[in-house]
């Protein structure tokens, strides 16, 4: 191939149909994290690479992301009747991507992780992924609808350790106040803020969120006021 100055291609051999197949991944120096947003979206500067992180085989459309464990032998024959069996056609998602070809290349990855019965936190985690590139298309409608799904399966989810649990709590207080649900988002950060368990991290991070919600709040009222 020619040299492309933003994107490497990363060799994969597909867990399900066995075949080989490349796909662009950004150039580690074409990218630099610049800032988060409140529910840990990273801001890029340069080209995004969430974009690239699901990789979709063009031979059989199995999608992979490097959260999944269920990548194997009985998984797999689910994934075939479930998921491959009900494909209407295979995309090739293999070069560079719009917004649109990322959201559906997570799409894709949602449905390979449901049909193996992934556990509901990598699914939680697609969904935000999607509401995150759809905040990026400016997309508030979809943005909402994801963010939506993300809490409930957030809500149905077990993390793995202590972190991940405090920041799934964090998360769903975060995703409520985004949804205008303040009285969930207000129950959520109180939690972390007054719970002795809780790591300073995350009870530094819930109450700035808080402190700065209400700040934002109060100004709006007195404008309107
Ligand atoms: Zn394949």
């Amino acid at each position: 191939m020619a040299f492309n100055l933003y994107y490497y291609e990363s060799k994969m051999i597909c867990n399900y149909c066995k075949k080989e197949y490349s796909t662009y991944k950004v150039r580690p120096g074409r990218y630099k994290v610049i800032a988060q947003d409140t529910d840990f979206m990273p801001i890029y500067e340069g080209i995004n690479p969430l974009l690239y992180e699901v990789a979709v085989c063009p031979h059989c459309g199995y999608a992979y992301h490097k959260s999944m464990t269920r990548t194997y032998g009985p998984f797999m024959l689910l994934i075939g009747e479930i998921y491959i069996n009900q494909l209407q056609k295979i995309m090739n998602l293999c070069k560079e991507r719009t917004i649109d070809e990322a959201i559906a290349s997570y799409k894709l990855a949602y449905l390979v992780a449901r049909a193996s019965m992934e556990e509901t936190i990598i699914l939680a985690n697609f969904a935000l992924k999607i509401a995150w590139l759809y905040r990026l298309k400016q997309d508030k409608e979809l943005e909402m609808r994801y963010l939506r799904s993300a809490r409930e399966l957030f809500n149905k989810s077990h993390a793995n350790n202590k972190e991940g649990e405090e920041r799934m709590q964090y998360l769903i207080a975060e995703i409520s106040l985004r949804l205008g649900d303040i009285e969930e988002a207000k129950r959520g950060f109180s939690r972390l803020i007054t719970s002795r368990e809780v790591s300073n991290k995350y009870r530094n991070y819930a109450r700035k969120r808080w402190e700065e919600y209400k700040y934002e709040n109060q100004a709006v009222k007195e404008q309107e006021g």
